[in-house]
């Protein structure tokens, strides 16, 4: 089973309120924006008007890759209030 099969498995339960903030003001200093490479559900983007960084936080899949991957300590993560956030199902 591919990756994106076992992920089309899980339930994700979003709460209103995203448990991922960002500095702005670190983001637009950085060049590379790793970030927006290194998420496996493709949640950053750089809006192409502001571009000011943005994640949209429903589609977590609470890896923590964009935590780690910052270079500038822009990420503050924290996992979504209890039942809330993904469930994972393995078929
Ligand atoms: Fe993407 Fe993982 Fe960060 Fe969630 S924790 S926004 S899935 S990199």
């Amino acid at each position: 089973m591919k990756v994106e099969e076992k992920i089309a498995l899980c339930a994700i339960k979003a709460h209103e309120k995203s448990h991922i903030e960002l500095k702005l003001e670190l983001c637009k200093q950085c060049e590379k924006k790793i970030c927006i490479q290194a998420c496996p559900a493709q949640l950053y983007s750089e809006d192409p008007d502001s571009h000011l960084l943005k994640v949209e936080h429903s589609g977590c899949l609470e890896c923590g890759t964009c935590l780690i991957i910052c270079p500038s300590g822009a990420v503050q993560w924290n996992y979504p209030e209890a039942g809330f956030g993904i469930r994972y199902r393995y078929g």
